[in-house]
């Protein structure tokens, strides 16, 4: 069966940074499909609910950075990507549907970027 990575919150499972639940995805499109539910803040070390987090460029570099607090949080995100990536590698995932909009998932996100950069189609969901 086809195993397809994706971000945990599309999925209904609590894990934004607010703690709200969305649902977004209608997963009976994928019944036949194995999909395994990440969440790439989670696995940096960061708890649910959490400060929201923005990306910002600084002297050239890429960081996270908390919206309100403005702690620097780039190993975390970068740690979840990495964890991410792992699961992909273990499992033989080269397929992964992420969440738009986000710090970690979204189109500029540390995961996405990780994950495109090793060959994994990644499909971003609003
Ligand atoms: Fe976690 Fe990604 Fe969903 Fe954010 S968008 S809650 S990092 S799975």
């Amino acid at each position: 069966m086809d195993k397809i990575l994706i971000s945990a919150c599309l999925i209904g499972l609590r894990t934004r940074y607010d703690g709200k639940i969305i649902n977004k995805l209608c997963t009976d499109n994928f019944q036949k499909r194995c999909l395994i539910p990440v969440c790439p803040e989670q696995l940096g070390g960061l708890s649910t609910p959490r400060e929201p987090a923005d990306i910002l460029f600084l002297d050239g570099s890429k960081r996270a950075v908390s919206r309100n607090s403005k702690i620097d949080l780039t190993e975390n995100f970068l740690k979840g990507a990495r964890e991410t990536l792992k699961i992909c590698k273990k499992l033989n995932i080269n397929k992964a549907i992420l969440k738009s909009k986000s710090p970690s998932c979204g189109e500029e996100g540390f995961t996405f970027d990780l994950l495109k950069k090793n060959n994994i189609r990644c499909i971003i969901k609003s």
